[in-house]
């Protein structure tokens, strides 16, 4: 029975006018980055554009002429404006004289100006095309929840040059565009100096990063850096908070290629949160070759065994598709003793859906709908059972975590609050929930956690250690 294949809504478009000094510049190139990983896509003229966004500079007088220029024209060529940069902190000046621009934010008030962005626009967020997570599956497609100040995405590039079947991330984003690796490592340094404690590395394929611009070299604070991947976990792990911290650093979409293998002892160091989050989508042969995936499914359980014995406690996530066009009952037996093999920490499994313009969508032997339900109840059972397993082990040992979330003191005063351990990358694994936590613990805190209970998901414990020491520079 041939399945209607899911039309996605258009991606909303912003357009950017930038003035001013580099340091603006830098802004602008984040807040764009920002709203591209949230679904946004870029307008090179007003007319295109759903909202436009005016940076403005406020150093000298004639550059705050400039700018209300500028303000001035996009309100007359688009209508839908929002003002940020240096003359935000003259909100009241500009909206005296521009009284239908939608809001004014200042400087590096990133957080704002994107929530701004969402108000006049809301993205349409699709889990075929985001590489960031929704927080409830559930949820109305714009209810995005901004990232609160102690996590935040790194983009490094846009695009893919694979052609996986059932994918149109090509088709829509393009081909692998990697940004400078200077001004992703610049953009980390602003990020963790603001206040972030966990960076999530984010691309369609990380370990590509730089094939697109032959892994050219750029000058970072005096030393050579490759737009490689593993350059870049490499600086990533030199980073420190403004309190002396070693960051968390998740390394997202990951392909198990052979240079992976050079960030393992990087986390065996804890430069690097040991954390490996890598797409397999499926280990049998035929539904990979189907898939036209990039992955070899045999070496890959070499491989992981060779990374856990360099970091024996590295967690691995991945994601599958169960249902894939020709799957078969030997094809999905494959996979699942695959996993019982690979052990692997942390799953999401998908059924297969057709989205319109994928290559999928024309290949034989689709999967009925009840087929498809059944392996997907068959694999959620086999990976809880992996991970309560997994979890159950930690029960006694203490493990490292950041704090997500306090609560209120119940009625007799104790304090409980979420947080995550390595293992844990936000809104897409598990969490572990504290009891008693000392007072003044807050959002983005570090501490150690001794392990008192765990269930297929998540851990249950008590602060050991209200802190923990930084990995050597
Ligand atoms: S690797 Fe495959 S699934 Fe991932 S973005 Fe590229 S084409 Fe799509």
């Amino acid at each position: 029975m041939a399945t209607t294949p899911i039309i996605l809504p258009d991606a909303p478009k912003v357009g950017m006018v930038s003035l001013g000094c580099p340091k603006a510049l830098v802004d602008s190139e984040r807040i764009l980055t920002r709203l591209r990983a949230d679904g946004y896509a870029m307008s090179a003229d007003y007319a295109g554009a759903d909202v436009v966004l005016v940076n403005t500079c406020g150093f000298l007088d004639s550059a705050k002429e400039e700018s209300l220029a500028a303000i001035g024209e996009a309100i007359a060529e688009n209508g839908r404006v929002i003002v940020t940069g240096c003359m935000g902190n003259e909100a009241e000046a500009i909206r005296a004289r521009f009284p239908s621009v939608l809001a004014v934010t200042g400087a590096h008030q990133y957080e704002a100006v994107v929530e701004a962005v969402h108000e006049a626009a809301p993205p349409s967020i699709s889990p075929y095309v985001d590489l960031i997570p929704q927080a409830d599956p559930n949820s109305h497609l714009g209810d995005v929840k901004l990232t609160p100040r102690h996590y935040s995405y790194l983009k490094i590039s846009e695009g893919c040059n694979h052609a996986c079947a059932f994918c149109i991330i090509p088709s829509l984003r393009g081909k692998l565009a990697s940004r400078r690796i200077d001004a992703v490592l610049r953009e980390a340094e602003k990020l963790v100096a603001a206040g972030t404690r966990e960076l999530l590395v984010i691309s369609q394929d990380t370990s590509a990063y730089g094939v697109d611009v032959r892994h050219e070299t750029r000058q970072w604070k005096g030393r050579e850096v490759r737009t490689h991947m593993t350059d870049l976990a490499r600086e990533l792990g030199q980073l420190r908070t403004p309190d002396g911290h070693t960051p968390c650093v998740r390394l997202h979409y990951v392909y198990p290629y052979p240079h992976v293998d050079a960030v393992i002892p990087l986390m065996a160091e804890r430069l690097l949160t040991p954390y490996l989050d890598i797409p397999f989508q499926h280990a049998s042969p035929n539904v990979l070759r189907a898939m036209k995936r990039p992955a070899n499914e045999a070496k890959v359980l070499e491989r992981l065994k060779a990374w856990r014995e360099i970091c024996p406690d590295i967690t691995v996530r991945s994601s599958f598709v169960v249902g894939f066009p020709g799957e078969t009952e030997a094809d999905f037996q494959y996979l699942l003793d695959w996993l019982d093999e690979a052990q692997l920490d942390r799953v999401g499994a998908f059924r297969f859906e057709p989205v319109a313009g994928a290559a999928a969508n024309d290949l034989p032997d689709p999967v009925p709908e009840e087929v498809k339900e059944e392996r997907y109840a068959r694999i959620m059972a086999k990976t809880e059972a992996i991970s309560a397993a997994k979890l159950a082990a930690k029960v006694g040992s203490t493990v490292r975590v950041i704090v997500d979330d306090v609560g209120e003191p119940d009625e007799d005063g104790d304090i409980g609050a979420t947080a995550r351990s390595e293992a844990d990358a936000p809104e897409i694994d598990g969490a572990v929930y504290l009891r008693n936590v000392p007072e003044g613990l807050k959002a983005g805190d570090f501490a150690e956690v001794l392990v008192e209970d765990a269930d297929a998901h998540d851990l249950f414990g008590v602060i050991s250690r209200p802190d923990y020491p930084s990995a050597p520079q």
